[in-house]
């Protein structure tokens, strides 16, 4: 009766995301396990775009306690939670929206050492939202040589435009410094991804313009660390930050990273769910519709954008641009309309024809 009552709920929780995706989407969704490798400023936001979304097992690791310095961006840092595990209080809030959510929380470093911890094979994605760059060099390694797909989180600090977010092949990133960083060092080691993937980025750097307060000075708030809860060996662990360089984050990008990242693995599943449709129902031009999913997600398109198919981008944009039709019939308005789907469309196009073509072979960067 308790399980009934639950499963009630749940099918309530997400009514609203089902209407949209259906009900064979919705199953997809709990079915999918996701690692989430750091839950500071952007991966605490995918995780809550994950668990609202439907996502029902996920396994979130960070080492970390709240700092009151993380307070300004990240999701379960709090002025009450400060001093607490992350993965902890993430676990706790996001049993708060779906308390049938199976949260493994794993309060440990990813690095070279404890890599063999976590056997990714087990997951269908892994997010990587780890900000040091020789972990994160070891964790894009490892990801790529596992079975899971792998999305990763670049550098979201020094940035206040929301609009300069991309999400793009990690080969063709360009204009972020943590990017060029990552390319630079595998290059050095000549140790390559095993396969491509797609990184949320934004090219926008500005300058530090105040004063840092890290933990350790009289400034911080922080409780001390020999105090702190969660795994003793990691009390001197980065208790808030031991890190060589802080730069200053704003929420609003950091969270657009994070949901970004729960907006590709969502769409993933959405769009390979109907794929299977589309097959067997090709003749009624579903797979334009299909197709339409991916618009928007994947940006970034200077080589596909040459080479789109015009005439798919142009049926595809003026099926999207017949949707916001719905009020008005005039048809000077329609026309326009219908002209401004079909650019839209066919940029739309070409960035999924990136998305799912082959990779194009990494270049010098
Ligand atoms: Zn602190």
């Amino acid at each position: 009766m308790q399980t009934m009552a639950m499963n009630t709920i749940e099918k309530a929780i997400y009514n609203r995301t089902e209407l949209l995706l259906g009900e064979d989407v919705m199953e997809a969704l709990a079915g999918t396990r996701v690692i989430i490798f750091g839950v500071g400023g952007v991966g605490s936001w995918c995780a809550e775009g994950l668990v609202r979304s439907g996502i029902t097992k996920l396994t979130i690791v960070d080492s970390d306690r709240i700092c009151i310095t993380n307070v300004n961006r990240q999701l379960m840092a709090t002025t009450k939670t400060v001093g607490q595990v992350k993965v902890d209080a993430l676990k706790a809030h996001l049993l708060e929206i779906n308390p049938k959510v199976e949260i493994t929380a794993i309060q440990q470093i990813y690095c070279e050492e404890t890599a063999g911890q976590f056997n990714l094979d087990e997951y269908d994605y892994v997010i990587d939202a780890v900000d040091s760059l020789k972990d994160k060099v070891h964790l894009i390694l490892t990801a790529t040589a596992s079975k899971a797909k792998f999305f990763c989180s670049l550098g979201a600090a020094l940035k206040v435009d929301p609009l300069k977010i991309k999400v793009a092949e990690f080969w063709n990133v360009r204009g972020c410094p943590l990017g060029a960083a990552l390319r630079k060092k595998m290059k050095r080691a000549k140790t390559m991804p095993a396969k491509k993937f797609l990184c949320v980025y934004d090219d926008e750097v500005l300058p530090n313009r105040g004063h840092c307060q890290s933990c350790g000075t009289e400034k911080c708030m922080c409780p001390k660390a020999q105090d702190g809860p969660g795994n003793p060996d990691l009390l001197n662990h980065e208790w808030c930050s031991s890190k060589a360089q802080i730069n200053g984050t704003t929420v609003h990008v950091t969270a657009i990273f994070g949901m970004t990242l729960s907006g590709l693995i969502i769409e993933d599943i959405y769009r390979r769910t109907l794929k299977a449709e589309v097959t067997a129902d090709s003749s009624e031009g579903n797979s334009v519709g299909a197709e339409r999913a991916s618009d928007g997600l994947a940006c970034e398109s200077e080589e596909a954008r040459a080479t789109a198919d015009v005439s798919e981008g142009s049926s595809a944009g003026a099926e999207r641009a017949s949707d916001g039709l719905a009020c008005g019939s005039e048809e000077a308005r329609a026309t326009a309309d219908v002209s401004e789907g079909n650019s839209a469309g066919s940029e739309g196009s070409s960035e999924i024809s990136r998305v799912r073509d082959p990779w194009k072979t990494p270049e010098a960067g």
